[in-house]
């Protein structure tokens, strides 16, 4: 069952075909922007030069540094008059960065976003619930039009307000939410105190999404709320969500590519990476009008998938994200991701439904790494041996994983603060 039959089981060769056209359309309507035509004629590149899809390797990356340079329109277009909307980054690393969006782009956004939410099995007579925050950014507004887009109810609920939003899914049936990962947790634990089991609802599926979770956290979610849990991907550069989403099979991410270019290269060098291989994606947009975008770097890391999907889509698929390369820590000299260790705690029963990573100096100048754990409220109340217990099993199961021992404090649950957004997992205390 397709949302768009023709277009997501298109051939890749066909495939192919559409993204050279695209490309070479898009270079062209980049090209009119200040910003490319300095970056391209600084570098002798002209928009005829993209005559095969290799060409791309010609353009120059554009990053996340470059969009802020061109704050506030330098990489418009279109004329100012154009846009309809801007959106843009919730700027969780600096200055955030804005996208303009015409009528069209709009359109071709709702579009995307209709054909994943219906991906995933939504359906026009589905209710549902969009539990992130509007304006900006883009998670809000980016749903919400996608799921009018094919005819379901929905409810603008935004993030936040979690007695309110219980009572929305109860009075309204609500069966689709979207939310984040970190907050479908703090729900799950005040629907737990309030007694109602989050099975009791009604729901048919949460698409979950705006920050890294891992393989663990899904598989919690989906046995505390007994239905399937989607992983969302998008970032504002991209125009927001709907940029990838995983279908009913639920292994990775299917990425757009009418409307993307995918690159998967190695940070260190801009190279491509062999298919399968780790590296931090690259997306080009080539269906968008008012802000092009060619060769961005994403920061975020993840693969490609080599065989396509027993879904009958053609579009590539890439690896759940395991962060971004400026979200990796480097304690006492080694690399690692917070999603290493969130893999590993939330595989532990005891273990609740939120923690933190602390990293500060010893007095001898040395990184500490500490890892708070929220754990279930019986067993925090039981007997010491137990909990001595619990916490070595966890030191022993981090250190497994990332070689480095890691202090274990253990809270009650909900000690830590509850996120209704992106979640604030790292405090990193060293001045570095
Ligand atoms: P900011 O970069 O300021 O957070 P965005 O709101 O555009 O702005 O966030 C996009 C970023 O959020 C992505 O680049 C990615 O790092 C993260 N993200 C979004 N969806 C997911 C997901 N499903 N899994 C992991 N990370 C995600
Ligand atoms: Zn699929």
């Amino acid at each position: 069952m397709y949302y768009d039959k023709a277009i997501e089981t298109m051939k890749r060769e066909d495939l192919k075909k559409l993204q050279l056209e695209r490309l070479q359309k898009t270079v062209h309507a980049a090209y009119q922007s200040p910003f490319y035509k300095k970056r391209f004629d600084s570098i002798g590149l002209k928009p005829k030069d993209i005559r095969t899809l290799e060409d791309i390797y010609k353009i120059p990356f554009t990053t996340k540094d470059d969009l802020r340079a061109a704050y506030p329109d330098l990489m418009l277009a279109v004329p100012k008059n154009q846009p309809v909307r801007i959106h843009s980054s919730s700027g969780t690393t600096g200055r955030a960065t804005v996208i303009f969006f015409t009528k069209k782009d709009i359109d071709v956004w709702a579009d995307l976003m209709g054909r994943c939410l219906y991906m995933a099995g939504m359906r026009p007579d589905d209710v549902f619930q969009n539990m992130v925050s509007y304006g900006l950014f883009t998670g809000g507004l980016g749903f919400h039009y996608g799921a009018e887009r094919f005819g379901s109810m929905v409810i603008p609920a935004g993030g936040g307000n979690t007695a309110k939003q219980i009572t929305l899914i109860k009075d309204f049936g609500t069966t689709y939410l979207h939310i984040t990962p970190s907050y479908a947790l703090h729900i799950a634990y005040e629907l737990e105190q309030m007694k109602i089991p989050a099975s009791s609802l009604g729901l048919k599926g949460l698409f979950c999404g705006a920050e890294p979770y891992s393989e663990s956290t899904r598989k919690k979610l989906e046995e505390i709320y007994r239905i399937p849990v989607f992983n969302s991907y998008g970032l504002s550069e991209m125009n927001g969500p709907g940029v990838g989403f995983e279908c009913q099979e639920k292994e990775d991410i299917h990425i757009w590519e009418d409307n993307y270019i995918v690159e998967i290269i190695d940070p260190q060098t801009g190279e491509a990476v062999l298919p399968g291989e780790r590296g931090e994606l690259v997306l080009t947009t080539i269906n968008r009008e008012a802000m092009p975008i060619l060769r961005y770097r994403t920061k975020d890391l993840t693969f490609l998938h080599k065989d396509l999907c027993k879904c009958g889509r053609t579009h590539a698929k890439i690896g759940r994200i395991i962060g971004r390369s400026d979200d990796m820590l480097i304690v006492r000299g080694v690399n690692l991701f917070p999603s290493q260790i969130e893999a590993v705690i939330m595989e532990i029963p005891e273990v609740g439904n939120n923690y933190q990573i602390v990293i500060d100096r010893s007095d001898e100048h040395l990184d500490r790494l500490t890892v708070k754990v929220e754990i279930d409220n019986k067993v925090f109340h039981g007997e010491l041996k137990d909990l001595k217990m619990i916490q070595k099993k966890i030191k022993h199961a981090i250190k497994e994983e990332i070689m480095i021992q890691p202090e274990i404090e253990l809270l009650e649950p909900n000690t830590l603060p509850p996120s209704e957004g992106k979640a604030k997992r790292v405090i990193d205390l060293r001045n570095i």
